[in-house]
């Protein structure tokens, strides 16, 4: 029998896919207690076969949703699940929305969500348990603000590979695409191939019907009649494809030696990789409040796992050393009443202000040459409860976190 895992606080998920899949099974043996579950995607076809919450039906369909309504299910309301079927980046994700939250589980698929989910849980100094997988390597790190080193501090290698769950309903990159053409689109071609024996020319065109807002099909008719499912594997249909897939996202199309490389590149999101991370993700859970060490886990590539301390924070990590201020403010207040009340032994000539962003690209409201917004109502500049502002002045640098009271 097992112990029930409540953590007296509402939990976040962010990412609905290969791991959130497995985390949530792992979830439905022990949570008990308010699940958030954070995902943008849809579902597609290609997700089914390794995130098993996830059938026919549900083919485009929110991945939050339909696992929020299926966890409810499942537990049979142990665990109550609430859904945003949005992505991590966007502005209403601030420290605020976080602070809310016992814990954040991570289990998203690019870097950038990654260093955003890292830097709102240390500004709100709410754990968060980063996960990751690529073919049959993974990692677990429990990040305690404050107590252990964070995604930034570790910086982990850049991901050089592609797993295939970069294929997205939108492309943003050649490598969606050629990702696309392989996983998503050449199976539908064989299994049209498949059902009959020669290739109805009804049969195409109902089937180009179904592909004609996801990629260019004019011509797409000559070569789908030509081909036979040997056929359907060569480099140059994939880089046709792809190419059509680009156009209507202008994505620049790519020499077939790149797409050859991304297809070398290419590996499998292994849903053995996925489900041992799952279970570590849950078993950290149980551990990240209380345990005094926190240890990250990786799985190599010869299958062993490896436990390793996570480290203090270090000193000149640009997120573990920034500190927020709540500043409460009326609604009437100027850009110059929130500059006056962060720097109360006065305002240095030299001073800057700027909304923050985890990715370091934040907007300039003000400055000593661009002083135009300094007698503007913060509603006029569209600063809410929630926006981070971050103060510069000669001597220091600090974040402020605006409650509009
Ligand atoms: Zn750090």
């Amino acid at each position: 029998m097992s112990t029930r895992l409540y953590l007296g606080g509402p939990v976040l998920l962010v990412g609905a896919g290969g791991i959130g899949s497995e985390v949530s099974h792992s979830l439905l043996e022990v949570f008990e207690g308010a699940l958030t579950i954070l995902d943008a995607d849809t579902i597609e076809l290609s997700n089914l076969n390794r995130q098993a919450f996830f059938e026919e039906k549900d083919i485009g369909g929110g991945k939050a949703e339909v696992l929020a309504r299926e966890i409810e299910k499942r537990s049979e309301n142990r665990i109550a699940a609430a859904w945003k079927r949005k992505d991590v980046r966007d502005n209403e994700f601030t420290p605020g929305f976080f602070r809310q939250f016992a814990c954040v589980i991570s289990c998203v698929d690019n870097v950038e969500s990654r260093e955003h989910i890292n830097a709102m849980c240390v500004l709100a100094g709410v754990p968060n348990i980063e996960s990751g997988s690529s073919g049959y390597l993974g990692q677990v790190c429990p990040i305690v603000p404050g107590v252990t080193e964070c995604y930034v501090c570790s910086a982990p290698p850049a991901e050089e590979q592609h797993p295939v769950c970069t294929i997205r309903g939108v492309p943003a990159s050649w490598a969606h695409c050629v990702h696309w053409a392989v996983q998503e689109f050449l199976p539908q071609v064989e299994a049209l191939l498949e059902r009959s024996a020669g290739v109805e020319e009804g049969d195409v065109l109902e089937f180009l019907g179904k592909y004609a807002e996801k990629m260019r099909i004019d011509g797409l008719k000559k070569t789908l009649m030509q081909l036979s499912g040997k056929d359907a594997r060569k480099l140059d249909f994939i880089q046709d494809i792809s190419a059509r897939r680009a156009y209507p996202h202008a994505i620049a199309v790519q020499s077939e030696r790149e797409t050859l490389k991304i297809l070398e590149k290419t590996v499998p999101s292994v849903i053995s990789s996925n489900s041992i991370i799952g279970a570590v993700v849950v078993a950290k859970l149980r551990r990240i409040r209380e345990a005094k060490e926190q240890r990250a886990i990786y799985l190599s590539a010869n299958s062993k796992i490896r436990a390793v301390e996570m480290l203090a924070p270090f000193g000149g990590c640009g997120v573990c050393s920034l500190s927020l201020h709540d500043l409460f403010l009326p609604e009437t207040s100027t850009l110059w009443d929130v500059v006056k009340k962060a720097c109360s032994s006065g305002v240095p000539e030299e001073t800057t202000i700027t909304k923050y962003s985890s990715s370091g690209r934040g907007s300039l409201l003000y400055d000593s040459d661009f002083t135009d917004n300094e007698k503007m109502s913060l509603s006029v500049l569209g600063i809410p409860t929630g926006t981070i502002l971050k103060i510069y002045t000669p001597r220091s640098a600090h974040l402020v976190y605006v409650n509009i009271v």
